[in-house]
């Protein structure tokens, strides 16, 4: 946070526009960053200030045109060979210059692993706060600030946090908390071009390669369709049910936090308050409860068909269908239905 000194000199007046850093990977934007203006263009409208997308890298000015078509009234550009890979320094020195240069009044950031490296560091040099892995963001309406929540206490508790003193309000914010918003692609907008102050000197890490992880199976905050199981699979035999599913419909598997306890799948499958928040097109809850701390990560997905064999289960709640069952019974006879289907 800013030491005193800092907030003395600050007129909060002077800062204006919600910006969003837009993180890109083989030359396309990620899916956080329209997510991330989709709830932005709300709060620059409730404001009544501009919205603007950040876009760093190398030859990227192609990708201007998505973030207008998303919502974006302006696009600060910087570009430079120096950019073409996301590098700590190269970024947070890009990022602070902007911020200092054009003082926006509010800064969002994917909580993902670039985003929750650079927010800190660039919220740091500006002489701001930060609320990290943010789950949900608005305008509070008697202070105009931005209310930032996010779980507290080891995820018992959602603690609101305001940035009353200092510029601008930052944050990062899960992806999947927000939709997509419909890309309309008449919208145009103002690109700002501005000059890369960075040099090869300050640049303190070098990549010398990029592995691609075997994310296919693990990735659930991409997939469309996600097949989770619970405790209510009972086994790591029977869980294999469950990828086979996953595998059927050509989704990923993921697991509610009793599962990744148990042992029959790695932490990085849990959804959840502690785990991934994912919102796709379907999600099969095989064997969960419908714990809080579960389905907080899960409620947006646009269809929720859950298998419990207990009709009184919390699951059942939040879901659009749901199937009464023996999940050892019923999921056999959704692949061999699934696999005809796919079979023609
Ligand atoms: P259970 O609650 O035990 O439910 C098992 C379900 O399976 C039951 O509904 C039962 O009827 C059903 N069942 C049993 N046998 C069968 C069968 N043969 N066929 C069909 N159904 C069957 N949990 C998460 O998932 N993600 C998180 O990120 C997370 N974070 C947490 C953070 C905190 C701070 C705390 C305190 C808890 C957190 N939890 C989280 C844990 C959460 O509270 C629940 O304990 C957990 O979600 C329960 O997992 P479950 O639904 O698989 O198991």
């Amino acid at each position: 946070m800013a030491d005193k000194n800092t907030a003395a000199v600050i007129n909060t007046a002077d800062y204006k526009g919600i910006w969003v850093f837009m993180e890109h990977a083989e030359g396309e934007l990620r899916s956080v960053g329209f997510e991330l203006l989709g709830q932005g263009r709300c709060i620059a409208d409730q404001l009544g200030e501009e919205l603007s997308a950040v876009i760093i890298g190398d030859h990227v000015a192609g990708l201007a045109k998505h973030a207008f078509a998303s919502g974006a009234d302006k696009v600060y550009l910087v570009e430079g060979h120096e950019y073409e890979h996301y590098t700590t320094d190269a970024y947070t020195i890009a990022f602070a210059d902007l911020i200092n240069t054009y003082k926006p009044s509010v800064v969002l950031i994917g909580a993902t692993n670039d985003g929750r490296d650079l927010g800190p560091r660039v919220a740091c040099r500006v002489g701001t706060g930060l609320t990290a892995d943010c789950t949900n963001l608005a305008v509070d309406e008697q202070t105009g600030l931005i209310a930032w929540t996010r779980p507290a206490l080891g995820g018992n508790i959602l603690a609101t946090i305001f940035c009353p003193n200092h510029r601008p309000q930052m944050g990062t914010i899960r992806p999947k908390v927000f939709k997509q918003p419909e890309q309309d692609l008449t919208r145009n907008g103002q690109i700002i071009r501005v000059q890369s102050k960075v040099n090869s000197a300050d640049i303190r890490t070098k990549l010398v390669d990029v592995i691609k992880a075997c994310t296919a199976a693990v990735n659930i905050e991409e997939a469309d369709i996600i097949v989770s199981g619970g405790r209510g699979m009972c086994s790591t035999e029977n869980f294999k049910l469950i990828e086979e599913l996953a595998r059927v419909l050509g989704g990923a598997v993921g697991a509610s936090r009793a599962a990744v306890d148990a042992g029959w799948k790695p932490a990085l499958h849990q959804v959840g308050q502690t785990g991934k928040t994912i919102g796709p097109k379907i999600y099969f809850a095989c064997g969960i409860s419908g714990a809080i701390q579960h389905v907080c990560g899960m409620s947006s997905s646009d269809i929720i068909i859950a298998i419990n064999k207990d009709p009184d289960a919390p699951i059942f709640r939040v879901s659009d269908f749901g199937i009464v069952g023996d999940a050892m019974e019923v999921l056999p006879a959704l692949i061999e239905e699934f696999k005809k289907i796919k079979e023609g």
